[in-house]
């Protein structure tokens, strides 16, 4: 029998009580809609929360599909000149940006952490990570390259040349709110495109700051808009629906993925989708135990289990599992809980009162199904949407955690024997967003690297976001990569030009 799910404690949302230094924070991020360089407040409002509180933080404007339109408008209006804009003075401005965003990392980090709730040091994580997005695409601006080719038959020439697709749809969710804008902009402005931002309805605050930062940079009016929305159907279809917008790049669900391709089929629009995942973490028995419960730890419990790379299924060979798990609970024990502020908080709340019902669902699923609680497995004994870290083992494949983007600091390891199974185990999913596999064995590390259906691997590390790697996924969770040499094509056309000679 599953035992019954207790919901989150909700707090009836009321203005926040902040400190000096959390009410300034809030204070400074502007709350209207960023329009041709311009902010823009409008009547309607979308209140802003605290997840550890449940309180108020502020209120910013809520776009109407018409705003929408002038965001449009003001995107497809800056197009031709920032084309034209040399690509070493894009760049120039893209470096002031990164600097700009390190030099204000701590407002920016306390901004992230009371809309979203991550820990303080993992928010400025994000925000130095989001940074290097602009150095590292400041870095590709300055290096499009072409091509001069003689024709195979003689007598012509191809000339090939990289094109910026033009103006660009930005959308992007709420679990790294600073960063998966940053990984969209930075390459789009290299390119020379313009583009209309919608960040996640709960985290408007971190892309909103980053805006006046951009704008404070030297971004040219018109070229970074942002529209921050409670119905972001009614306000992005009739923008995908528009043949002023050339590209949509969208970090998301798979389910609204798929709604959002099936909308730009209709115009033959250009996409990127960074969808979700079901990242395997495989453990063999030739693995250092040190070096995978680090990874583990690593692959769980960044941004508190809610991050698409998060190890949702923990595979870990019969003979070592045990003490693997046992070694795992250990670490993922006793973190002090709380809100992110607070001084040494290693486990924030989870986005909202939903999350923690899925999280608290899936767990007593997978109890139900056999599954052994190691560590947790009850909802946190305080208000407020906090889960505990949990760990489970001999979870079953039939659990639906383990087809299911658990996003929670939850642990569910299961056991295999040989390599073949963990591998046709591993690549059981739609998904294919990334995978880790420890082993000290580098023959079968490659092996198994290689017979992974994922557009990533860690091998023996469990993070592997990085500005300078291709970030991407196959199957079900996307197309197309982001960030790394390839990150700046997804905002570029490649032209064959026939000269006859
Ligand atoms: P989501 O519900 O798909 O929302 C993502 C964004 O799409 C939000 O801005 C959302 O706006 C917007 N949206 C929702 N419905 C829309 C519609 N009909 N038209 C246009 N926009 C729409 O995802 P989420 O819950 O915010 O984020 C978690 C998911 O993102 C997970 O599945 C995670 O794996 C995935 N993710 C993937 C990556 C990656 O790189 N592969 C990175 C991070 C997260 P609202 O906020 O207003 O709903």
């Amino acid at each position: 029998m599953a035992e019954s799910v207790s919901s989150a404690r909700l707090l009836e949302p009321q203005p926040a009580v902040l400190s000096d230094a959390e009410r300034a924070a809030i204070d400074s991020v502007p709350t209207g809609l960023f329009l041709g360089g311009a902010w823009r407040e409008t009547t309607g409002r979308l209140p802003v929360l605290d997840p550890a509180t449940g309180q108020t933080l502020c209120a910013v404007s809520d776009a109407t599909p018409a705003d929408g339109l002038d965001a449009l408008a003001a995107a497809t209006a800056a197009q031709a000149d920032w084309a034209r804009t040399a690509p070493r003075a894009r760049s120039d401005i893209l470096l002031r940006a990164h600097r700009a965003l390190l030099a204000d990392a701590d407002r920016l980090a306390l901004i992230m952490t009371m809309e979203m709730g991550k820990p303080l040091p993992e928010a400025r994580g994000e925000v130095a990570y989001a940074a290097e997005f602009f150095r590292w695409f400041a870095e590709e601006a300055v290096r499009l390259d072409g091509g001069y080719l003689p024709a195979p038959a003689g007598g012509a020439r191809f000339l090939l040349t990289k094109q910026p697709v033009g103006p660009s749809l930005l959308i992007t969710p709420w679990n790294f709110p600073m960063a998966m804008g940053a990984r969209k902009i930075a390459p789009a402005l290299a390119a020379g495109c313009t583009c209309v931002v919608k960040p996640a309805e709960q985290t408007p605050l971190s892309m909103l700051a980053l805006a006046a930062i951009l704008a404070e940079s030297g971004v040219p009016a018109g070229v970074v808009n942002v529209v921050t929305t409670a119905d972001p159907g009614a306000l992005m279809t009739p923008l995908i629906a528009d043949s002023r917008s050339r590209k949509l790049s969208f970090t998301g669900s798979t389910a609204v993925g798929k709604l959002l391709l099936e909308q730009c089929a209709r115009t033959v629009m250009r996409t990127s989708m960074e969808l979700g995942g079901n990242a395997p973490l495989l453990v063999f028995d030739d693995a250092d135990l040190d070096t995978a419960v680090d990874g583990a730890f690593a692959a769980k419990m960044r941004n508190i289990g809610q991050a698409c790379t998060a190890a949702n299924r923990i595979l870990v060979q019969r003979g070592i599992a045990a003490e693997f798990a046992e070694r795992l609970a250990a670490r993922m024990a006793d973190l002090p809980m709380g809100r992110g502020t607070e001084p040494g908080v290693v486990v924030g709340p989870l986005i909202d009162a939903d999350a923690v019902d899925k999280v608290a669902t899936l767990v007593a699923d997978a109890r139900s199904r056999g599954a052994t609680v190691l560590l947790g497995g009850t909802s946190a004994d305080r208000p407020g949407t906090f889960y505990p870290p949990t760990v489970l083992t001999d979870v079953p494949d039939d659990a639906q955690l383990c087809h299911t983007e658990i996003f929670g600091p939850v642990a569910a390891i299961g056991t295999f024997d040989t390599e073949d199974e963990a591998v046709a185990r591993a690549n059981d999913t739609p998904y294919g967003l990334v995978a880790y596999v420890f082993t000290e064995n580098l023959r079968r590390g490659l092996r198994v690297c290689e017979a992974l259906e994922t557009g990533m691997v860690g091998l023996n590390q469990g993070v592997v976001s990085n500005p300078a790697a291709p970030f991407g996924g196959v199957k079900e969770s996307g197309l197309g990569r982001e960030g790394g040499f390839t990150g700046i094509d997804e905002f570029l056309e490649l032209k064959y030009i026939g000269v006859q000679t």
